[in-house]
């Protein structure tokens, strides 16, 4: 298959990654079909898209015939039956291997044998999810991040048995198509690259806190300033949310060699447990609220 060929997308899951993902690929020209579990999940991915296209067309990015246009493309479902026609698929549902392995036996079983099925995990293996289908050749990581629709990169991981022409039909497709920057991760190992290097630099960060050496504040600043991120480590936990660092960091705990420290600080599981995770609750390692 060609990416020419390629015309009907589908994407299974709604939530953040979900609908960024969706929006890319209709605002890209493809007819999409996004399927969640719930109406009331699909009806508030399609209420995020709709929200992101209206602030394009106030900024003058877009016009309101554009905006339209996209929103045409995307059809919102609870069926997976609908998804049967489609020449490609993104898979972004919750970051669970029993559900993603469900979803993908089902995906195996409903689309044509020739197409490439993907998932967006972060964390879990690309060869144990391909092997719940019979073709773990097609089967591909497409690592988005968040937001979907605006950060340039995705990571292309290959699982144990993917071909090089899969990985490459996923890359073609997202830089001729989407306009993204992509990296090919050779092999399926916890993390990929960006988290690989991103979560322990974070846990680094907590330490350095922990440890009394410097705040909150002046550890971001340092690393402002002195690094030129856009953000510092602990205001971008509370961006991403706070578990999602966690989790990750709880399977390079088990995945990675143990002469890697991958032990998660203790002040970080408090934040966990006390539903402090960042802007979405309003509170994380900084305080939301009062703003
Ligand atoms: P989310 O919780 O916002 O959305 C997941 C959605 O999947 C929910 O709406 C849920 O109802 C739906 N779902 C559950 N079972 C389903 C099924 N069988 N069929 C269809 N939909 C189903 O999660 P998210 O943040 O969008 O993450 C989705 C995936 O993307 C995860 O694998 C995550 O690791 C990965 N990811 C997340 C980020 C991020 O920054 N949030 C970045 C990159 C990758």
């Amino acid at each position: 298959m060609d990416i020419e060929q390629v015309k009907k997308v589908g994407v299974l899951g709604a939530g953040s990654m979900g609908s960024g993902i969706a929006q890319l690929f209709a605002q890209s020209g493809f007819e999409v079909v996004i399927r969640d579990v719930k109406q009331d999940f699909v009806d508030r991915g399609m209420k995020a898209i709709d929200k992101n296209l209206s602030k394009l067309v106030q900024k003058g990015k877009m016009s309101e015939d554009d905006k339209n246009q996209i929103m045409g493309r995307i059809k919102g479902t609870i069926e997976m039956s609908d998804l049967k026609d489609v020449d490609f698929v993104v898979e972004a549902v919750i970051e669970d291997l029993d559900l993603k392995k469900q979803v993908f036996k089902e995906l195996d079983e409903l689309t044509r044998d020739e197409v490439i099925l993907t998932t967006n995990t972060s964390s879990l293996s690309i060869t144990e999810i391909a092997a719940a289908t019979k073709r773990p050749d097609k089967i591909v990581g497409m690592h988005f991040f968040n937001p979907a629709p605006v950060m340039r990169l995705v990571e292309v991981i290959k699982g144990a048995l993917t071909t090089d022409e899969s990985a490459q039909f996923v890359r073609d497709l997202a830089e001729k198509k989407l306009g993204k920057v992509t990296v090919l991760v050779k092999k399926d190992t916890a993390g990929f690259i960006v988290n690989r290097l991103m979560v322990p630099f974070l846990m680094e960060a907590i330490r350095v806190y922990d440890e009394g050496i410097a705040s909150i504040e002046d550890i971001d600043k340092a690393v402002k300033f002195g690094l030129n991120h856009p953000m510092g480590p602990f205001e971008l936990m509370d961006f991403t949310g706070i578990d999602i660092s966690y989790y990750v960091n709880e399977v390079f705990a088990r995945e990675l060699p143990k002469e890697l420290k991958h032990t998660t600080p203790f002040s970080l599981k408090q934040m966990v447990r006390s539903g402090r995770l960042g802007i979405k609750t309003g509170i994380g390692w900084y305080d939301y609220r009062k703003k």
